[in-house]
């Protein structure tokens, strides 16, 4: 099983290598995102799935059952950040194809069908919205987000699609909606708590969801010589107070926090006009807060509201929020979750439960369907990073979970 998940994931990241040092960038829908989906594909072909496509470009591979519903379906994704790691989805692909193999190799025949699904456009990177695949499969994308979606160079999300149907269409069938028994996906955990607490596998309680807004600062640009310090209106030195802010506020809330995670970050600030010798006249700050549990979340995001509030007024500023996005976080499920441990215990492998900070496709399934998410470690806790990596033996003993789980799931005859 080793040496097959590292051929598969050496394979898979063909797609989008960079030059060394650089990682992976295989956006949503390009070319070699649509190259590295293809080849899973085939290999899902070539393991005796029956493969289907739908709307989205989320490409399915399903082993028939006994009965034809409901399904017991796996996935993850592949596409990537830009100079992203090559484990970040593509584990939890390389992990469920492993868990089918052994499955066909056991000749294991199973009561429910079983299957395997890539989701497409996971990433934000290319759109600004993030789980694009699993939100369509879930009913959580409407016509009119479609029409509305543009990537960063102004083409839409609708026109890339149905040029994603002429290559998809032409090669595979539709998919055919079946209900989901179950939906289960690995992923590396994309932070440090395995690793440091020598843990091989986790498994998610909770998923935080992150509320973000983009607050600006509209003071007066005037020349760096010439205005006195006591007579600006400086809009970025207005922003850096508001970056302190967020930092104490959700550490705060962090602590309050019996049960549960937050966390709170300034990821970016765009200074107008951004020149050595003028105060900076305009600035906008791009606020993400993310937390496990939804009324806490409210408030750190209430409180930084009334903190740029009361601070334009007090530096004679004007000011503009706008809430960008406010999600519910998501509890998976309790009982998959004794299951998923019951299996661990029985293996001898060691295990903790947790919360995931960052979202996953099992967050949009989780809204339709019983869901799991399991985390294998990743070095470092490094992740969204060329240097990004995962122990091949980590991803083969989350496979081996899958199988077991999948085989308790789908029923062996
Ligand atoms: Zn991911």
């Amino acid at each position: 099983m080793l040496k097959q998940i590292k051929q598969d994931l050496d394979a898979i990241n063909t797609f989008g290598k960079n030059p060394p040092g650089l990682g992976i960038t295989r956006l949503a829908y390009s070319p070699e995102d649509l190259a590295a989906r293809k080849l899973v594909a085939q290999y899902m072909v070539d393991e005796g799935l029956e493969v289907s496509t739908d709307f989205y470009g989320n490409i399915f591979g399903i082993r028939p059952g006994l009965e034809n519903e409901p399904l017991v379906l796996m996935g993850s994704h592949l596409d990537t950040v830009p100079e992203g790691g090559k484990y970040d989805g593509t584990a939890g692909i390389v992990a469920a194809l492993a868990a089918v193999r052994q499955i066909n190799k056991e000749n294991i025949s199973t009561r429910y069908p079983v299957g395997i699904v890539i989701f497409a456009a996971e990433e934000s990177s290319r759109f600004g919205q993030s789980l694009l695949g699993s939100r369509g499969f879930t009913g959580n994308l409407t016509a009119k987000q479609i029409e509305s979606i543009t990537d960063l160079k102004g083409k839409s999300l609708k026109k890339i699609l149905e040029r994603e149907q002429d290559c998809l269409r032409r090669k595979y069938r539709p998919y055919k909606p079946t209900p989901l028994k179950l939906y289960l996906e690995l992923h590396i955990e994309q932070g440090p708590i395995l690793e440091r607490n020598n843990k091989k596998l986790g498994l998610v309680q909770k998923i935080a969801a992150p509320s973000r807004m983009s607050v600006t600062f509209q003071g007066c640009a005037s020349h760096s010589g010439a205005t006195p310090m006591g007579l600006r209106k400086d809009a970025l030195v207005t922003g850096a107070h508001v970056i302190i802010a967020v930092e104490r506020i959700c550490h705060n809330y962090s602590q309050l926090l019996k049960d549960g995670t937050l966390v709170g970050t300034v990821g970016d600030v765009k200074v107008t006009p951004g020149a050595m010798n003028v105060v900076p006249g305009k600035v906008e700050l791009l606020i993400d807060i993310r937390s496990t549990d939804m009324d806490t979340k409210s408030k750190a995001v209430a409180e930084v509201q009334n903190y740029v509030k009361d601070l334009a007024s007090e530096r004679r500023l004007d000011y503009n929020i706008e809430i960008l996005e406010d999600q519910e976080p998501i509890a998976l499920n309790n009982e998959i979750i004794a299951t998923l441990a019951d299996i661990c215990d029985e293996m001898a492998i060691p295990y903790q439960r947790m919360y995931s900070g960052a979202g996953h496709d099992a967050m949009q399934v989780a809204t339709k369907y019983d869901s799991a998410l399991l985390f294998i470690p990743c070095g470092g806790g490094l992740s969204h990073n060329p240097r990004e990596t995962a122990e091949a033996r980590d991803i083969a003993l989350g496979a081996s979970v899958l199988q077991k789980a999948l085989c308790h799931y789908a029923e062996i005859l």
